[in-house]
C-alpha cells in the first residue's frame, strides 16, 4: 500500500528533451486519482525553473513547487554549517546560489558542470580541498542517458577530487536520505508508504529503500539489462516504464483516512 509517490525525471519522463511515450498520460492519470506526487531530480545542468519550463514544453502540467533539485538542499546545508561556497557548477544554476558570497570560500560545491569541467576549474577546487575545505556534491550518479547515448554524470568528477585530496564528499542529492526525507516532509504520511520510482537502481531505488521508503525501478533511460539483479532481495518494485509504474501506483494507492 502507498499513500504518495516520488518520481525521478530524466530517464523516467523524458530522455534529453524527448518525451518517453505514455509519460504525460501516466502522470495525468495519477493526478486525476489525487495521488500525491513529487518530482525529485539530481539534474544540476538546469535550474529548477528551467526544468519546470522543459516539462511544460513537452506537455506536462506539473507545478514548480512539486519539483525538487539538490540546489535548495545545498543552500540549507551551507547556511546551517556557516559555509561560503566556491562554486564548481553549471552556469545555468549559478544564480540559484545568489545568497552566497563568493569571497573567502571555505567549502567547494560541485554540480554537473558538463562541458564547463576542465583541468583549471577542477584544479582550483582541488587546491581549496587541500586547504581543508569540505566537498559538497549535488549527486554521485555515475552516468545518465542522453539521446546520443550514455553520458558521464557528476560522480566520476567527485571521485576524482576525493581520490586526489583523500577526502570523502558530503552528498546532498539522491541517494542522500536527508534529501528524500526533505521531499517526503511535504506529505503528512509515514515514509514506508511512499514509493520512489527512478531509472537509476543505485541512487533512486536503493537510495529510497535505504532511506526507509519503498523503491521502484523503470526499465527506461539509463536502465541496463541486469540492473534488476542488483536489487534482488531489496523488495524493489520493477516495472517496464512510467505507464506501468503509474498503473502499479493506482492499484496500490490508499488515501489516508481522516
Ligand atoms: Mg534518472
Amino acid at each position: 500500500m502507498i499513500r504518495a509517490v516520488l518520481f525521478d525525471l530524466s530517464g523516467v519522463l523524458y530522455i534529453g528533451g524527448q518525451l518517453i511515450p505514455g509519460a504525460v498520460k501516466a502522470i495525468e492519470h495519477l493526478y486525476e486519482a489525487n495521488v500525491p506526487l513529487r518530482f525529485i531530480t539530481n539534474t544540476t545542468r538546469r535550474s529548477r525553473i528551467m526544468v519546470y519550463n522543459d516539462l511544460r514544453d513537452i506537455g506536462f502540467h506539473i507545478e514548480l513547487e512539486s519539483i525538487y533539485t539538490p540546489v535548495q538542499a545545498v543552500n540549507n546545508y551551507l547556511k546551517k554549517n556557516n559555509l561560503v561556497p566556491h562554486l564548481l557548477v553549471h552556469p545555468n544554476i549559478q544564480y540559484e546560489f545568489k545568497d552566497c558570497k563568493e569571497q573567502s570560500p571555505n567549502a567547494v560545491v560541485i554540480g554537473d558542470a558538463a562541458e564547463y569541467f576542465n583541468y583549471n576549474v577542477l584544479n582550483e577546487a582541488f587546491r581549496l580541498l587541500m586547504k581543508g575545505a569540505p566537498l559538497i556534491a549535488m549527486g554521485y550518479n555515475r552516468y545518465f542517458k542522453e539521446p546520443g547515448g550514455m553520458s558521464l554524470d557528476l560522480g566520476p568528477f567527485v571521485t576524482a577530487l576525493e581520490y586526489a585530496a583523500q577526502i570523502k564528499a558530503t552528498i546532498i542529492g539522491k541517494p542522500s536520505a536527508d534529501f528524500f526525507h526533505q521531499v517526503c516532509s511535504d506529505f503528512d504520511v509515514d515514509k514506508e508508504h511512499i514509493i520512489m520510482f527512478g531509472d537509476d537502481y543505485a541512487s533512486d531505488t536503493l537510495g529510497a529503500i535505504e532511506a526507509g521508503l519503498q523503491g521502484g525501478l523503470v526499465k527506461t533511460g539509463k536502465y541496463r539489462k541486469g540492473d534488476e539483479n542488483r536489487l534482488a532481495g531489496s523488495g524493489a518494485v520493477i516495472v517496464s516504464n512510467i505507464t506501468e509504474a503509474a498503473d502499479w501506483c493506482l492499484s496500490n494507492y490508499q488515501p489516508k483516512a481522516h
